[in-house]
């Protein structure tokens, strides 16, 4: 039997930030009903409520335990899930609420960040045989035995993911604030454009770059699992940008996006010991205390010793000091210098696989800003640049000009034209 095509749609927590936007809400999924797809609608919490739930938390304990943590924050979307559902209801459309527990979204038992096992693809079948619209609750799951777990924030992106692998669904569309995918922030680049494509690749390193369009989680699963994701505006409505597979066809274009990132936080250790075993006493202490390190630089030796540069999450800078200034006498370093005043600025495109001379690009219009550069790093489709937080705005449009991200490039060539012809 031919089944009707899946979609899974998405909505953020300004999407459903009040009863009267659930009521759009609705307006899309009835249209995507009516079109002949199966639907199930994933929801965030209202906008600000995860928040606030938060801060009850921080005012009720110094450490909130972790499990009930995740039994107080997953009761944003319960709200949401529930609102919906009436107004689709209402608008005769049937439509059920489902928390994590009742659609079978198994985790791992890792409480404010547990990771997806399985879905229950059976009650999401179930329920298209009924005429069902399922309005699944994002961002929570259930551990193996039984408790409530939540996804890590942005989480609800990847419930909606994994429903998508999962149903192996024909699209998973993730419903949001901005129109799609842009070259930079609209907000820094006046003439930003928003991108028809993206590779998974560049999407992930965009997200980890900074851009908050997508949990960097759901990028991950889409990319393993092929799940075709479209990022688009609740409020337009328009096309958005398409996540995919890469194509040759894209690695004609060098840069897709430049971003910026100021959640990090530097960290110098000075005059290192040059002896093995070093970094891994550094490094160690820090991950027991799940602070994960990003960039890491360490510089050819002199006298014996070495600087050794990392930056960490800013939020976790004051607890990632105490743990470094305690390893610093324990290795015999000289000193420890914390800088929470820095900006991560990036480029990223699968063209800079085969395009040389990028990273001069990027140095150059950094220079004739007169920024100065603190660390670099590079990935296979990615250069970032450390610099002082105050030049962020400045540098991002910059390198938004430097690689004319403001134009469209030319419609791509006939098939089996772009390689060839950007090579000479
Ligand atoms: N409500 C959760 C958060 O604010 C999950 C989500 O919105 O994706 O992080
Ligand atoms: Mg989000």
């Amino acid at each position: 039997m031919q089944r009707r095509p899946i979609v899974v749609q998405k909505f953020g927590g300004t999407s459903v930030a009040t009863v009267d936007r659930m009521k759009k809400v609705a307006e899309i999924v009835a249209d995507e009903k009516q079109a002949g797809n199966d639907v199930v609608v994933v929801v965030s919490a209202m906008s600000g409520e995860t928040n606030r739930l938060i801060q009850l938390a921080e005012a009720a304990a110094e450490e909130p335990n972790p499990r009930e943590m995740d039994c107080l924050l997953a009761t944003g979307e319960q709200v949401s899930v529930a609102l919906l559902a009436m107004i689709l209801n209402e608008r005769d459309i049937p439509a059920r609420s489902v928390l994590g527990f009742q659609m079978g979204m198994k985790t791992d038992a890792a409480f404010t960040k547990a990771r997806i096992v399985e879905i229950d693809r059976e009650r999401f079948t179930r329920a298209f045989d009924e005429g069902q619209v399922l309005v699944a609750a994002g961002f929570q799951g259930i551990a193996p035995d039984g408790d409530v777990t939540t996804l890590g924030r942005g989480g609800s992106d990847t419930t909606a993911v994994a429903i998508a692998a999962g149903l192996d669904a024909d699209f998973c569309d993730i419903y949001t604030d901005v129109d799609g995918v842009y070259t930079a922030d609209p907000n820094l680049c006046s003439d930003a454009r928003m991108l028809e494509r993206i590779s998974y690749e560049e999407m992930l390193e965009l997200a980890s770059a900074g851009a908050k369009v997508l949990q960097i989680r759901s990028v991950e699963m889409a990319m393993k699992y092929e799940v075709p994701v479209r990022v688009r505006s609740t409020f337009t409505r328009g096309p958005g940008t398409l996540v995919t597979k890469e194509d040759p066809s894209m690695e004609g274009i060098v840069v897709a996006g430049v971003s910026c990132d100021r959640s990090e936080a530097r960290i110098a250790l000075r005059q290192v010991p040059d002896v093995p075993g070093i970094a891994a006493k550094v490094f160690t202490p820090l991950s027991k205390a799940n602070i994960v390190v990003d960039m890491i630089i360490q510089n050819t030796s002199q006298d014996g010793s070495t600087d050794l540069t990392f930056t960490v999450p800013r939020a976790d800078l004051k607890q990632a000091l105490k743990i470094v200034e305690g390893s610093m006498r324990a290795i015999g370093a000289v000193a420890v210098e914390p800088d929470a005043a820095i900006a991560k600025v990036s480029i990223v495109g699968v063209g800079m696989r085969s395009h040389a001379g990028v990273a001069t690009t990027m140095f150059k219009a950094l220079a004739d800003e007169g920024i100065n550069i603190k660390m670099i790093s590079t990935s296979e489709i990615k250069i970032s640049a450390v610099i002082e937080e105050k030049y962020a705005e400045l540098a991002v449009r910059a390198l938004h000009r430097a690689f004319k991200l403001g134009v469209a490039p030319a419609p791509a060539a006939k098939k089996t034209a772009p390689r060839a012809r950007k090579r000479a």
